[in-house]
């Protein structure tokens, strides 16, 4: 079968692809240590599954609106202003299927063919793909450990042509844990309004971070960076609802609408019942994101101070989300030769970091129990004592 040429131009998602494998090999009795998902292993909080619950037993099982339920785009509105200081209604918002639905929208309701959209390296690996798909071009810009992984302003300005439409900023990182501070933020938000380009920040980590690590969402900075921001954010990580496929985006009405257009026609609502879940989520008491965030603390901990017991490997500190990203350039071997012997002789799984637009690294997730990740860096040692 002839196949659309979009096909070959996009690579299936490897962290599903890795996970899955990982997942199959555990189901067939094998004892295998998974660092590849990008995913809570919290069960989701009570008091939200109660809601989706009450939801559907209320009838909430019908079509509704395309760009969600009132109720929840004014929940997003309000945690918007009151968490970001973002001055949103619920005109500015549309609930999507997840964090990558969002994107994915907005990318087809922005981008004209080559458009370009600028993304630093290491980036989380659906970025490029859906910005092909929306036949726009991906403007990699590599960082380096060295700059903790950041984009700096004069690169962000070197990356800009006159076809750049968009810039796409992520913090904290997916696959780095990196987080800009405030004072980053800033910097790069005068280039974005100097350069009058627009920005999707992608906020889908805010909630975990470490530390004394603060996130600034870029659109409060000016009202001059404001009119050119998009949100992306969703439920996933912050309240392990990952399966809930719950997400949305929030900036100017005229573009929220045609994502609202866009999604009428692709998978029409977001399902119903979820999204009381999600209401649930947001107007009750954040003691579960405290608690969730407490356990990935002690883990980011426990993991960083084994690597740094560990010649061969090194990483910058991650200051949020729920990974780190390690140069394995000392083993003489590159991402996905690494990831495969890993998996193969010693049942740990983690992603190579080609996925991620660098091949020198791997992504470890920690968002698994603590007596998982001690097995699972064991076993890490004793493979890398064969390489050094
Ligand atoms: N953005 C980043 C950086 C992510 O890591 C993810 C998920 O892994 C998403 C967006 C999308 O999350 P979801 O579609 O599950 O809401």
């Amino acid at each position: 079968m002839k196949l659309a040429t979009r096909v070959g131009q996009v690579t299936p998602s490897l962290t599903l692809a890795i996970a899955a494998k990982a997942k199959a090999m555990k189901a067939d009795g094998i004892d295998v240590c998974s660092f590849s998902a990008g995913e809570p292993d919290f069960d989701t909080p009570n008091h939200i599954k109660m809601a989706a619950i009450q939801a559907l037993n209320a009838g909430k099982t019908k079509y509704g609106p395309a760009a969600g339920e009132p109720k929840l785009r004014e929940a997003i509105a309000h945690k918007l202003k009151t968490d970001n200081n973002l001055n949103y209604s619920a005109k500015n918002v549309i609930v999507t299927n997840g964090g990558k639905h969002s994107l994915f929208n907005l990318m087809l309701a922005l981008l004209d063919p080559g458009d370009e959209v600028i993304i630093p390296a290491p980036f989380w690996l659906s970025y490029p793909e859906m910005v092909t798909l929306a036949g726009g071009v991906s403007v990699i810009v590599s960082t380096t450990a060295e700059s903790g992984y950041k984009i700096t302003p004069d690169q962000l300005r070197s990356a800009c042509t006159p076809k750049t439409k968009l810039f796409i900023l992520n913090s904290p990182s997916n696959p780095t844990g990196m987080v800009y501070s405030p004072d980053e933020i800033r910097a790069l938000a005068a280039v974005v309004v100097e350069q009058d380009i627009l920005v999707v920040s992608d906020e889908i980590y805010e909630k975990i971070l470490y530390n004394d690590a603060q996130h600034l969402s870029i659109g409060e900075v000016s009202e001059e960076v404001f009119k050119r921001t998009i949100i992306s954010n969703g439920f996933a990580k912050a309240y392990s609802m990952t399966g809930w496929r719950i997400g949305y985006l929030a900036g100017d009405a005229e573009l929220i609408q045609a994502a609202s257009t866009i999604q009428s026609h692709s998978t029409s609502n977001v399902c119903t019942f979820a999204q009381y879940g999600a209401i649930a989520a947001l107007e009750s008491e954040q003691d579960c994101v405290a608690e969730m965030l407490q356990a990935f603390a002690l883990r980011r901990v426990a993991v960083l101070e084994r690597i740094r017991g560990m010649s061969g490997i090194t990483c910058p500190e991650p200051e949020g989300a729920f990974y780190v990203f390690l140069n394995i350039t000392k083993t003489g071997m590159k991402s996905l030769k690494f990831c495969d012997a890993l998996l193969e002789s010693y049942q740990v799984a983690a992603i190579p970091g080609i996925a991620f637009g660098d091949d020198d690294c791997i992504r470890l997730s920690y968002a698994t129990d603590l007596p998982t990740i001690e097995k699972g860096l064991d076993r890490l040692e004793q493979f890398l004592q064969q390489y050094l």
